[in-house]
């Protein structure tokens, strides 16, 4: 058997061990009680993002939507198969969650093929082609407003710009306003700085990112 799949099963064994071969583990509640997870996040499939590994979390944790470069389309009352539409669906109005975060992430492959226009080469039919046209108000940005940057500079805003323009394509699905409009969903951008290890969060009222910062240990605890 080829290494790589070697790799994965010894991997499943492992899982397995820790998961299945106890009594009384999380798997045996998540199979007994479903899953109830209260976080949904849109990921890109890059391999070096697993949203689940980058916030240690635990099975029934996450509800977890990756495609290429985390984009989500608006909303479209055609009959076309919408794969995040259908997921975002299934999560908000089957799950009932209560938070959905974009995740973004630095040296994004997706967002840098659509800054080279490589995706192009793909051809008019091709599927990566059509995908990243909802970039392209991001794309757009770039060339007006940072035209002048590095390349490297370049795809660190575009993605940025992505997850706007995706924030505000997760206002138009009207299943996400209403629940938004009764506090009872929250909408979040983040961006994962790969090279640093950051995480940062969209501002809306200042149009920035910040780095999220957790409380230091033994920081107070309490509030009066
Ligand atoms: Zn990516």
């Amino acid at each position: 058997m080829q290494k790589d799949i070697l790799t994965l099963i010894e991997g499943y064994q492992t899982f397995r061990e820790h998961y299945f071969d106890k009594e009384n583990t999380a798997f045996a509640d998540l199979v007994r009680e479903g899953q109830r997870p209260k976080i949904l996040m849109i990921a890109c499939s890059d391999s070096r993002v697993d949203p689940a590994i980058v916030m240690n979390c635990q099975p029934g944790d996450l509800f977890v939507i990756r495609n290429v470069a985390n984009l989500v389309p608006p909303y479209e009352e055609d009959l076309s198969y919408h794969g995040t539409s259908a997921a975002l669906e299934f999560g908000i109005c089957v799950l009932g969650i209560r938070h959905v975060i974009l995740f973004g992430h630095t040296q994004c492959g997706g967002i840098q093929t659509l800054l080279e226009h490589s995706h192009e080469k793909c051809g008019p039919k091709s599927f990566l082609t059509k995908w990243m046209e909802l970039a392209k108000a991001a794309h757009d940005a770039i060339t007006e407003y940072h035209a002048e940057s590095s390349m490297e500079e370049k795809i660190i805003l575009c993605g940025q710009y992505s997850l706007i323009n995706s924030l505000k394509n997760l206002k138009t699905f009207p299943w996400i306003t209403e629940r938004v409009n009764q506090n009872s969903l929250s909408l979040h951008a983040w961006n994962f700085d790969m090279s640093k290890g950051i995480l940062e969060e969209y501002d809306e009222k200042e149009n920035c990112f910040r780095a999220i910062t957790s409380p230091l240990p033994g920081s107070l605890k309490a509030s009066f």
